[in-house]
This record gives structure tokens, sequence and C-alpha cells, in this order.
């Protein structure tokens, strides 16, 4: 077969996956055999799960398609700014549940706070995590580009900042949560939804000072942790509305 040239163009923020020098969002590369679009644009450092529209010479295909000849690519992040997404794009953005890899405790916790269902397991492998994913019909949050490529990852997300706080509107901006924060509602240590629970039924296990300044409680049905409004809440709720804040405020 004739070698062929195909050059990508990555835009918007999908450069920072590019292995290539800082800031050049455009790749070319030189291919001897037909490929599919999904692996040549893998070959350039980008998951799939991060694109959401490809163009080849200007005509949307999907991941499947496959080239032969030369080819101009443009390659589109999901941006969801509450813009039209009636063109056909690859990504859903309606989900609502996660797995996070081993590496994500406070991207989990944060989540959690919000009302998220996310599942964890700190010490659980690639496997175990895409197992999950697929059973559970997760979207995978990881900052693990290899195990984001795996063919078998259908949504999912790599965030891009260190921070938690950040990771966290990140998410909620990429899959359109804004509308779905509930929280309070789910139980940070171990993800299942909280259960309100009358006072009698718990004072046993209270210090006495909750015993005397509180009266609203809810229950973890899993791992029986007890909330209540206590001194931490107020940090809690200000850290809520600046998450709430920052997604609306797109900053
Ligand atoms: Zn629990």
């Amino acid at each position: 077969m004739k070698p062929f040239k195909i050059r990508l163009r990555f835009h918007g923020d999908l450069n920072v996956f590019l292995r290539s020098k800082a800031g050049d969002a455009v790749i070319e590369r030189r291919l001897a055999e037909k490929t599919s679009i999904k692996d040549v644009i893998e070959s350039c450092g980008v998951p799939h799960p991060e694109v959401d529209l490809i163009l080849v010479d200007e005509k949307i295909v999907g991941f499947d398609h496959t080239v032969a000849n030369d080819a101009k690519v443009e390659v589109f992040p999901v941006e969801n700014h509450g813009t039209d997404r009636t063109e056909k794009r690859l990504q859903h953005v309606d989900i609502t549940t996660f797995v996070t890899d081993g590496h994500l405790g406070s991207l989990t916790r944060n989540l959690r706070l919000l009302g998220f269902d996310v599942a964890y397991e700190q010490n659980a492998d690639d496997r175990q995590l895409l197992e999950v994913m697929a059973r559970e019909n997760r979207a995978l949050l990881t900052r693990d580009r290899r195990l984001l490529m795996h063919g078998i990852v259908q949504h999912g997300y790599c965030p891009r900042s260190q921070n938690a706080d950040e990771q966290t509107i990140e998410v909620v901006r990429r899959f359109d949560l804004s509308e779905s924060i509930a929280p309070f509602t789910r139980c940070l240590r171990c993800n299942a939804p909280l259960e309100a629970a009358a006072k009698a039924d718990v004072i046993d296990e209270l210090e006495p000072l909750t015993k005397i300044y509180y009266d609203q409680f809810r229950r973890c049905p899993g791992c029986k942790q007890i909330y209540w409004p206590g001194s931490h809440f107020p940090k809690l709720q200000k850290r809520i509305e600046e998450i709430r804040s920052r997604v609306r405020g797109k900053a």
C-alpha cells in the first residue's frame, strides 16, 4: 500500500494530551496501512473518551472510520457549555455514576459530598476498575491515560488538575452535573445513600456534647456511620457553594 499522511488538529484543551511540544496542536502521522481513526488519534496520546467530534476532510465520522489516503482531521473535546448538542456527538454528558481509580480519593469524597454515586476502592487494580465500570455502567475517572484508552471504556474523563477541588469542578462541568447536586445525601466513606435517623435511635452512640446540641441525624445503612450538621458543617457548605458558583461562572 502506498504510504499516506494524516494531518490532525486537536481543538480545545485536547493539546494537554499531546506528546509533542507544548502548544503545538497539529500532528502529522505517516501511515502505510489502513487504520481506524480511533487508533490514529490515540497514537497521538489522546484517549478516545475525551473525543466528542471528529471531522475527516470536513465530514463527521465515528471512531470506527478508517483512513487509507491523505486526510485532514479535526478533533474536538467535550465542551459542555449549554450549547446545542444535537449534532452527532461521540460522548454522552448525562452520566451521574462513576468509578474512580485509587489515586482520586479526595475527588471521590468531594463528589460523594455533592451526592454523586462514586465507586472507589483504594487498592483496586486496572482490571477491577474496568469490571466495575462495565458491570455498573459507570464513567471511569482516572489520570491514567493508558487505562482510559482501553477499548472497553465507553465513558470516562481524565481530570486535568492535580487539585481535588479543581477536579471536582471539572467533573461537574464535563458531565453537566450542576442540576443534580444533592449535598449531604451520601456516605463519604462507603457511598451508600444516607437515611434519616431518629435521635432516640442513635443517642447511645453520640458524644455528650453532640447529644445536647444536635437533633437532626442521618445514618449510613452500609457502614453505620452517623452524620449530623456539626462544627465542620459550615466549612463543607462553604466548599459546596464555592464549587457551585465556580461551575456556574465557568471561571
Ligand atoms: Zn457508609
